[in-house]
């Protein structure tokens, strides 16, 4: 892992930077960049304008590893009023939830009973919703969770991480579930003993998921792969994969960030693939804003030019 990676990824996890940087106007504006805004109507605006170009979005409530009922019960209530404004508006959209955010890290049952509740209102409307991966530390309490909801709910799908060594082994584990998978390269800082340090070796390890995701979509149909990722390479090549699997190309979908690589997702959509793109919005947006930055530290210039513009 690169040493800017590195700070940037310890950043994240400094309350005193997140003071700094919430209120400060440059760096609102440079979060801009990978949120249309921090209150819901923007997401929704933003969902509006994409579904008109066919482009599937996916909301997203920032905030983690809350230490409150009450709070994981609010963010609840926020997503059930979500999902009612998503049907009411006839947007093309789902919703993804961190597990942290709704109690995982005080009680894992009252956690389920509330994405339960989240799963069911989905399901009236035919939706999915995604439950995130967070770091290492919260796989295995995600897969039991992901397990418990999916022996009740068919509209359930978890995210996994590529850059993990384990990760092969738990997909093995879950294929018989049939499960919806969202395979993402990983946004944390992770011990070597856990995560490839190299980005090569996760490339490879995500090269060889998405191989096994296809070929059971293939053989035994089921949920289709999605693919969270903006590696354009790496997307041309799970093509040639599907198509020699025989797959078509609505048969797996891409997920990408709002704001990066637009064109791309524009691209993709018109050559007839399956494209959502994730919408993230909320005021706790310093951890999350600053794993983007360490996704690309390139980004790091934008940050630059915002306190200069
Ligand atoms: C829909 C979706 C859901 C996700 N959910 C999770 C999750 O639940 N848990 C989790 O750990 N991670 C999640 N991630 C983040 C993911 O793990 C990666 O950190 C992120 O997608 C960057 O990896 P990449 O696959 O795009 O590949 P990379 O090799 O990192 O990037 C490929 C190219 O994409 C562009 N790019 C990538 N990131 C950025 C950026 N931040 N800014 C500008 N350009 C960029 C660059 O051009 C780069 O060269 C999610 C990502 C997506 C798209």
């Amino acid at each position: 892992m690169s040493i800017t990676r590195s700070l940037l990824l310890w950043g994240s996890r400094n309350a005193w930077l997140e003071r700094q940087a919430r209120h400060r106007a440059f760096a609102q504006r440079a979060v801009r960049r990978f949120m249309p805004g921090e209150d819901l109507e923007a997401a929704l605006t933003a969902a509006a304008g994409l579904a008109a170009r066919g482009i599937g979005t996916v909301f997203t409530q920032l905030g983690e590893n809350l230490t409150a009922a009450a709070e994981a019960d609010a963010v609840r209530d926020h997503y059930l009023g979500v999902l009612t404004l998503l049907a009411q508006r006839d947007l093309p959209s789902l919703i993804s939830v961190k597990p942290t955010q709704l109690g995982l890290d005080f009680e894992a049952a009252t956690c389920v009973a509330r994405i339960d509740s989240l799963a069911a209102q989905a399901a009236r409307r035919g939706d999915r919703i995604w439950v995130d991966m967070e770091d290492s530390s919260y796989v295995d309490a995600t897969l039991d969770l992901f397990r418990e909801l999916r022996r009740r709910h068919e509209n359930v799908g978890v995210c996994l991480q590529a850059y993990l060594r384990r990760t092969a082994a738990d997909l093995e584990e879950l294929l018989p579930l049939k499960p919806a998978i969202r395979l993402v390269k990983g946004a944390y800082a992770e011990p070597p003993e856990r995560a490839f340090p190299a980005k090569r070796d996760t490339d490879a390890s995500y090269l060889a998921l998405a191989a096994t995701l296809i070929e059971h979509a293939a053989r035994h149909g089921g949920e289709p792969p999605v693919f969270g990722t903006h590696d354009i390479g790496l997307i041309r090549s799970l093509q040639h994969t599907a198509a020699a699997a025989g797959l078509d190309r609505t048969a797996c979908e891409v997920h990408m960030l709002y704001g990066i690589r637009t064109a791309e997702q524009e691209r993709l959509r018109r050559e007839g693939h399956a494209m959502r793109v994730l919408i993230s919005y909320g005021s706790a947006w310093f951890r999350w804003y600053m794993r983007r930055l360490a996704e690309r530290p390139a980004n790091v210039w934008f940050v630059i030019r915002s306190v200069v513009g």
